[in-house]
């Protein structure tokens, strides 16, 4: 990416943190909180997930099969099922069915992937949208920033002001009340005048052609029994076998996204329906005779059309590939198809807190797996506008309904699009890389995927390297040509590694009198800038009887991971299993200080080293308060550490680790020392990694760190020792609090 470019994306970042960042973070907040409440009360949620992940997994397995079987059963029912292999075809079936007729539809997403609203208003046909939010996007003509709240950027004065400019009420409309009662009055009319409903499915059953709606107004219900033309739009990847496997779908889909048990609505059609609808003349009639038609003040009211059966109504299911049969056969988006639009992995991800699906998303779909889709119906080029979004924090794991590997799916396609990319100043690194990529890769992300290597060489020539790297003329050109933001310290390289110090001071636990003996793992962070947290965990652990080693493991590879650089990161992987093989064969422990690390080993790895190397890694590796957990469990004497004595402490665990279920430890640990602690409930700090160093995000990654920081700011909190696990929730925290951050074991350190 050029400077230009990079300026350009921070100024838009800059833009949308002003206009929409609050009401995005207000309403995602909410939701994400609502999610952990409301899953918190499911005591099955783990084996609803599973569940729901096995239908999908077969279902897209079987989905050829479903597919006729689908086409049957609409068929038998009466109704007409058109496959269309693009937006182009699909949009034409459409125009064909519709014929210029008005149009009132419900939310869905795949009419938005296709722009049907713009073909068949093109083709002389009144399109309206009923779901509140699409409304309000309708008229302020405006993109969906969020895939279930579309209008999640919008505050209720943004909307007020809106529909008193446009509509002109007589009296100017304030309370959400008045906003929707007067939607609801004129939707309902377009309703009544509309001839064609379209709504999406959220499912669609092939057994019994039956369709799913999940909705949280009723409108779908009237667009559908208010009209004389039915035209259902779904992606191909909507169908399951059987109107029993929904059960699990439906316990999980409110909860995931909006954090409700149950959603306002779940509707179930067979369609054609055969409740009557209203014609198009005559008198007296009332009611649009559908469960989610009309009250007092809804479609029908003071209205003089008459009752008509609705034997005649039609039905079109149009089934939309648009790439998603080529993403079955792709081994890495395949799992995309999984994806139930549920949001969940949006409204966890601090980043999309923050800037919402006007940045964080393409020309349709928007959050954390939006890389997945972009770049299976829109193309690679839609996806890398945003791609890069996504730190891999890894929030978004354990929320997804259907368990999808949603950072490894990023991952991937950054990978294909640096492997795609020319980069502009490729020539000066052609040949000299220590890296497995190819050239083309953005000189950027190669100077960050290869951290280890450059920290190896500052920590050789420390301290002049530091004084280099932090000279006005240096920074200027780091931030021309690599993009490295100029207000970020950069990290202080110290000319003893802790390997070289550990080498030369050995270790103080013989073998005979050892509880246990450990392999600690140095991440390049600790080994070339914070070694003194290195050098705390081996004075701790040895402080609870246990003999510790320091092999030379290199970088694990999350570095070179985090810039999409999978070969370099996979060469990485293998080279710390081959260092750390020999203690684990021997049977001893791996302990690991950064979080991120830790989670290469558990999560990453398995996609990156043949399975028993996986397995023996995970197996034996734990983090480091984890394991200080696991001694004084098992008989360690916690005096040995240094005390609390009621020391306040306010701490941060870590995107990564708290993935990982492994927050509880490090609060046990510090409460049983003695340390009084308060924690944070931040997804993410917002620097991850090289996040927070790229000019282009560098704004959206303090905007974030303030969240971080006013928790730690409060009364409660504000005089505490703050206290993180992670390498960049140190440096932010940093940057951003006057109070100088330590790693836990640090506090455990007796010295
Ligand atoms: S990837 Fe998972 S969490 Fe994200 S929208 Fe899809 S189902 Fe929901």
């Amino acid at each position: 990416m050029s400077a230009d470019d990079r300026r350009a994306k921070a100024e838009r970042i800059r833009h949308l943190l002003d206009t929409e960042g609050d009401s995005v973070q207000q309403n995602t907040r909410v939701f994400n909180d609502g999610r952990y409440e409301s899953t918190a009360d499911l005591e099955d949620y783990e084996e609803l997930k599973d569940e729901a992940r096995a239908i999908k997994e077969d279902a897209i397995e079987r989905l050829p099969e479903l597919l006729d079987r689908v086409t049957e059963s609409v068929e038998s029912n009466g109704g007409t099922v058109y496959v269309a292999d693009d937006a182009d075809d699909a949009n034409r079936y459409i125009e064909e069915v519709v014929d210029g007729r008005n149009v009132v539809k419900s939310k869905s997403m795949t009419t938005e992937e296709i722009d049907v609203n713009d073909a068949l208003e093109a083709d002389g046909a009144g399109v309206w949208e009923t779901d509140l939010a699409e409304f309000v996007l309708q008229v302020a003509d405006e993109a969906p920033s969020h895939i279930v709240a579309p209008a999640v950027h919008k505050s209720r004065e943004e909307i007020a002001d809106l529909f008193n400019e446009v509509f002109e009420p007589d009296e100017p409309l304030e309370t959400a009340e008045e906003l929707t009662r007067f939607a609801r009055e004129y939707l309902g009319e377009r309703i009544l005048d509309a001839e064609v409903g379209m709504t999406g499915a959220n499912f669609v059953a092939a057994e019994t052609g039956t369709l799913a709606l999940v909705t949280s107004e009723g409108n779908a219900r009237k667009c559908v029994q208010a009209t004389d033309t039915h035209v259902a739009v779904a992606g191909v990847e909507k169908i399951v076998p059987s109107v029993e496997d929904l059960q699990p779908f439906v316990e999980l889909i409110g909860r995931s996204g909006t954090g409700q048990d149950i959603t306002s609505y779940v509707s179930l059609f067979t369609p054609p329906g055969d409740s009557p609808t209203f014609g198009r003349g005559g008198g007296g009639g009332k009611g649009s005779g559908s469960d989610g038609g009309s009250g007092p003040d809804g479609p029908g009211a003071d209205d003089d059309r008459e009752l008509e059966s609705g034997d005649d109504r039609e039905f079109h299911l149009v089934l939309i590939d648009n790439g998603r049969m080529e993403m079955r056969e792709d081994d890495d988006l395949r799992e995309t198809l999984y994806c139930i639009r549920c949001s969940a992995c949006a409204n966890s991800c601090a980043n999309f807190q923050h800037v919402g699906g006007h940045a964080f998303g393409g020309e349709t779909y928007s959050g954390g797996i939006a890389t997945g889709w972009e770049a299976g119906v829109h193309g690679q080029n839609s996806a890398a506008e945003f791609n890069d979004l996504c730190t891999g924090c890894s929030r978004c794991v354990n929320q997804c309904p259907v368990k999808i590997d949603i950072p490894w799916i990023n991952t991937v396609v950054r990978d294909r699009i640096n492997r795609g990319s020319e980069g502009e100043f490729d020539f000066l690194v052609e040949g000299l890389t220590p890296d497995e990529e190819p050239g083309g890769i953005d000189l950027q992300k190669r100077l960050f995927g290869n951290f280890d290597a450059l920290a190896r060489l500052g920590s050789a020539f420390a301290p002049l390297s530091n004084r280099i790297a932090r000279s006005g003329p240096a920074r200027s050109v780091m931030e021309r040509t690599l993009g490295v933001d100029g207000r970020r310290d950069l990290p202080t390289f110290e000319r003893e590694s802790l390997v070289d110090w550990f080498a030369d001071r050995g270790s103080r636990v013989g073998p005979d009198e050892a509880r246990r003996t450990v392999a600690l793992y140095p991440d390049a962070y600790t080994n070339y800038v914070r070694t003194e947290r290195g050098k705390a965990t081996v004075r701790v652990l040895e402080s609870l009887g246990v003999r510790v080693e320091v092999p030379a493991a290199g970088e694990s590879g999350r570095a070179p991971l985090s810039q999409g650089m999978v070969a370099t990161a996979r060469s990485n992987a293998e080279a710390v299993y081959e260092a750390l093989s020999p203690a684990v064969a021997a049977g001893h422990d791996v302990v690991v200080i950064e979080p991120s690390d830790l989670a290469m080993f558990h999560r990453e790895y398995e996609r990156l080293l043949p399975e028993d190397a996986y397995d023996a890694l995970k197996g034996h590796s734990y983090e480091v308060m984890e394991y200080v957990y696991g001694l004084l469990e098992n008989g360690a004497d916690v005096d040995a550490l240094s005390a609390g004595d009621g020391e306040r402490v306010a701490y941060h665990s870590h995107c990564q680790q708290r993935t990982l279920d492994l927050e509880p430890y490090t609060l046990a640990v510090l409460e049983e020392s003695g340390f009084d602690v308060v924690t944070s409930d931040v997804e993410c700090c917002g620097m991850a990694g090289s996040f927070g160093y790229k000019s282009e995000y560098y704004e959206l990654s303090v905007d974030v760190g303030e969240t971080l920081v006013d928790q730690f700011s409060t009364d409660d909190a504000a005089d505490r020792t703050v206290v993180a696990s992670g390498t960049s929730c140190l440096e932010q925290l940093d940057a951003l609090l006057t109070r100088r951050p330590a790693h836990p074991v640090r506090l455990l350190d007796g010295r």
